[in-house]
């Protein structure tokens, strides 16, 4: 049973507006394969919690009566090595440890749960979610999911009897009022409006690639469309995340845009839209 979705906090849509390429994507591929799972259990994704004044982050806890499901996921493409607990990719320097990150959560995890009074036992391991990714000299004692395993992984936890109680249920909340939404200590990268490409991307796969048609903006690469108000709202939409403190205009709103050639277009959705506030060249909307 999916009981907390993940949402995103508002430094992560900003980091992911200002960064297109997030490893955002592995994450939501697993929550739909966990979605899937059939045995009593909890599922929450994205937490971020908090004790001893460290934060951690939890990709996807599955709780079932008998322990703790914690998954890290990676996202990784592409061809990587195994040496002393480092992961090594094989084109690049590239070097990371995905395990350092897990079993800091685990243990903070368990710090949280003995704390709290629940069952501490939480089986741990990173999931390779991507199917392009390969880890040669992989080794047999690691808490790591490969992609060719993650069916099978799952089948099994799916098999297991598991009998939920209302402690379960009591540290599924417990754990989901202590989620931290607004991160104090994410820091955002500095930007300011001279650096951020404008105008306006696909709603489905992010690029650039778009042209009006009539009533629609096309994807030239995924040939999604999408009403040209519909994308022009979004897009305001993620002007004011990115710059609170810029005024809502027709001409602010044209230049964001950049691929709707007529500001007569802009001013009417502005208007359908918004409050309109002052007039003629002072008109701002709200
Ligand atoms: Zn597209």
């Amino acid at each position: 049973m999916l009981y907390k979705a993940r949402t995103k906090s508002k430094e992560l849509l900003i980091m992911e507006l200002l960064n297109t390429r997030m490893d955002y994507e592995g994450e939501v591929l697993f929550d739909a394969l966990t979605e899937k799972l059939q045995c009593e259990c909890i599922i929450l994704n994205d937490l971020l919690l908090n004790i001893n004044n460290t934060n951690f982050q939890i990709d996807s806890l599955i709780i079932t009566s008998e322990k703790n499901y914690l998954f890290e996921v990676k996202n990784y493409e592409g061809d990587y090595y195994h040496e002393s607990d480092m992961l090594f990719k094989i084109t690049k320097s590239e070097i990371i440890n995905p395990l350092h990150q897990l079993n800091r959560s685990n243990y903070l995890l368990r710090q949280l749960l003995l704390n709290l009074g629940f069952n501490p036992q939480i089986d741990a391991s990173v999931v390779f979610i991507n199917p392009n990714f390969t880890l040669y000299q992989a080794p047999l004692d690691k808490p790591f999911i490969f992609p060719t395993q993650l069916d099978q992984y799952l089948d099994k936890l799916n098999t297991k009897p598991s009998k939920l109680n209302r402690k379960h249920k009591k540290l599924a909340d417990k754990l989901i009022s202590l989620h931290i939404t607004e991160s104090p200590y994410q820091q955002l990268p500095s930007y300011d409006y001279e650096q951020v490409r404008k105008g306006i991307t696909c709603v489905q796969c992010k690029s650039f690639s778009i042209y009006i048609e009539g009533r629609k903006c096309v994807c030239k690469e995924c040939r999604h469309e999408e009403l040209v108000t519909a994308s022009v709202m979004r897009s305001v939409k993620e002007f004011k995340l990115l710059f609170p403190d810029h005024r809502i205009t027709t001409n602010a709103i044209h230049e964001w845009c950049q691929m709707v050639p007529s500001k007569k277009r802009i001013r009417r959705i502005l208007n359908n839209n918004f409050n309109q506030v002052g007039v003629r060249q002072w008109t701002y909307y709200e």
